[in-house]
């Protein structure tokens, strides 16, 4: 015979988890809805990042030790009671009593450590939200977050009363109660707040594609064009929308929005939440997020690599770029770029003669397997401009007297990076597929160049045409070429080195150019955001061609410069391009005096 104690409890419990099932069933109707985005290619490379960032919460406690640590506790501590949770309930719906065997009593004195650090860490996080309350997490103070940070240490309270209260007194069942209806009342509330990412977030971690800022290309033939309303959003998108935190970690990292420009990666988070559960299936993505906001991006990846719970903000931000594109709404500026990139193949529209006439100046060969160690790919800088040109000629000198035999191509054209950022696939495609059947006819095991952007477009993105070919960063060929170097025992004094976000933060390499740095008699000072996670310079995704006296805000360059000046370094090493060109332009408005120098003029001149 049920009794009368066990049936309330029935109906209690089935009207929560009920309506939280409802409500979870609503978020996976639409994820289900979505075009299949989902992938689990590379699993031992997942696992490693699940239990790294999920288990360990390595990411969330990185950025913001104290308060990732906090956060942690309260998530261990979730864990740890999750095999409590489902004895007390197994019991208060008479199924089985586990509650009364010694396993159990173990375990319960083991969980008394984890329910003080719960309490500890969920004390912390609710006086950081509701008094602190640092910029990141929003003006806003919001009534859900003191709510369920307080059914959370209700939890943990009643928990550690058990061990106080006599066992069959009033108050031992009051307290009983008290903590099986806070476990309920917290399951209906989670999914419908930023807290539902308890549920989805190892989920979305593990999803994650194992490649920053991954952009399938779009299949012409099947007639994709891109991202325009939000039903076109994938099924990994809109699982990304519901498992945001509001954390903020990417709203702080965006250079953009640190800019002041309207940008804000965890808006674009939130605002295709709300589309979606507001069900505007039809609705435009350009409207979603303003056309404004999705051209101001430059595609830095700091958003995508920062967020501790696996949202991959670049495939919307650049998969909407395209549906733009594809109806013909670029700016103005890119579609000079196209023109130049159509009619002449490279981002300035310049005539290839003048590459040719560099590559004749600095006795370049052409590449030949059978003579050659590797191909030395140019790029449009390097085969247009002048200052870049100084760095390429000190890394071929560094090459001849390290007896590395090396030569380009007949002719080059742009890799397509600023066509594929800015949502320009069939000229990214074009541009690509015709690289690769020269590249492939030249058959180089090695591909040599100074531009990052080139490393991640010819060595990762080609990838997805099938062209496999180890393409390397001067900075990191050159360092394992240098290593017999001997020290300079004059140190140069103070320099400061900017990180490319396609090198440091993309490509991971960042040890590399410190090594020869101080190889060659370099005292880095570091600026605020270095090694993986580099403030952005303002040339990517296309901003390198913007009009500058256009731009909300302040310029992305000059917030970086000053950055780097404010090292006292009086020294900038660069290792890319486009970072020269943008920290150059910004040194030139500030007027400073901050000398420049490319990472292979900085070797070449001490070696
Ligand atoms: S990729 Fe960089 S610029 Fe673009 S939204 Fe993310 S952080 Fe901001
Ligand atoms: S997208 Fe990620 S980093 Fe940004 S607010 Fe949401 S959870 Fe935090």
């Amino acid at each position: 015979m049920i009794s009368t104690q066990t049936l309330v409890f029935w109906l209690l419990f089935l009207t929560f988890v009920g309506t939280f099932a409802a409500q979870v069933a609503r978020r996976v109707q639409l994820i289900a809805a979505a075009p299949n985005t989902f992938s689990v290619e590379n699993v031992p490379f997942r696992g490693k990042r699940f239990l790294r960032d999920v288990v360990l919460q390595v990411r969330t406690i990185r950025e913001r030790p104290a308060a990732g640590l906090m956060h942690a506790f309260v998530f261990w501590g979730f864990v740890a009671f999750a095999g409590y949770t489902a004895v007390e309930f197994l019991y208060g719906l008479g199924i089985v009593d586990l509650t009364r065997t010694r396993v159990f009593g173990a375990y319960r004195i083991l969980l008394v450590p984890f329910a003080v650090a719960v309490l500890v860490g969920i004390t912390f996080l609710l006086i950081r939200r509701a008094v602190v309350r640092p910029i990141a997490l929003g003006a806003h103070v919001s009534a859900e977050s003191i709510v369920i940070g307080l059914l959370i240490s209700a939890l943990m309270v009643t928990f550690l009363l058990t061990f106080v209260l006599p066992e069959g007194s009033s108050a031992a069942h009051v307290n009983w109660w008290t903590h099986a209806l806070v476990i309920l009342a917290f399951l209906a509330l989670i999914p419908a707040s930023k807290h539902f990412h308890l549920v989805l977030s190892p989920i979305t971690v593990f999803l994650k594609s194992p490649e920053l800022g991954n952009l399938p290309n779009l299949d012409f033939e099947k007639e994709q064009v891109g991202l325009e309303t939000v039903k076109d959003l994938g099924s990994k998108m809109v699982l990304d929308a519901f498992t945001c935190v509001e954390c903020g970690r990417c709203q702080v990292n965006c250079p953009a929005w640190g800019a002041g420009k309207e940008l804000n990666p965890k808006a674009i988070v939130l605002q295709t939440q709300d589309a979606l559960l507001a069900g505007e299936r039809d609705r435009k993505l350009g409207d979603v997020y303003t056309e404004k906001v999705l051209w101001q991006c430059t595609t830095c990846g700091a958003c995508e690599n920062q967020c501790p719970v696996g949202i991959e903000h670049l495939p919307i931000l650049i998969g909407a770029r395209r549906g733009l594109v594809s109806n013909g709404d670029a700016p103005a500026y890119l579609g000079s770029m196209y023109n130049n990139l159509e009619r002449r193949r490279n981002i300035w529209g310049l005539g290839y003669d003048q590459r040719a006439r560099f590559v004749q100046a600095a006795g370049l060969e052409t590449f030949d397997p059978t003579k050659h160690d590797v191909l030395v790919w140019l790029g449009c800088a390097g085969s247009f401009d002048a200052d870049f040109q100084k760095s390429l000629r000190a890394l071929f000198d560094i090459l001849r007297a390290r007896g590395v035999t090396f030569g380009v191509l007949a002719k080059e054209r742009c890799n397509g990076d600023p066509a594929k950022r800015t949502g320009n696939e069939y000229m990214y495609q074009e541009l690509a597929t015709a690289n690769i059947e020269d590249l492939k006819a030249a058959a180089p095991k090695r591909i040599l160049t100074s531009c990052p952007h080139c490393v991640k477009t010819i060595g990762s993105d080609y990838r997805k045409f099938g062209y496999d070919v180890e393409v390397v960063h001067s900075s990191v060929f050159v360092e394992e070429l240098t290593r017999d170097a001997r020290a300079r025992p004059d140190g140069d004094g103070a320099v400061t080195f900017h990180d490319p976000c396609y090198l440091g933060r993309y490509g991971g390499r960042v040890d590399e150019p410190r090594a020869l740095i101080a190889r060659f008699g370099g005292e880095i000072k570091e600026p605020v955001r270095n090694r993986d996670n580099p403030y952005c310079c303002g040339a990517g995704g296309g901003l390198l061609f913007a009009d500058k006296e256009e731009e909300p805000g302040s310029r992305i360059s000059d917030v970086r410069f000053k950055q780097l000046r404010d090292t006292g370094a009086n020294t900038v090493v660069t290792a890319c391009p486009f970072c020269s060109i943008m920290l150059k332009g910004a040194q030139a408005s500030a007027g400073a005096d901050t000398q420049f120098v490319d990472l292979m003029t900085f070797v070449k001149d001490r070696l």
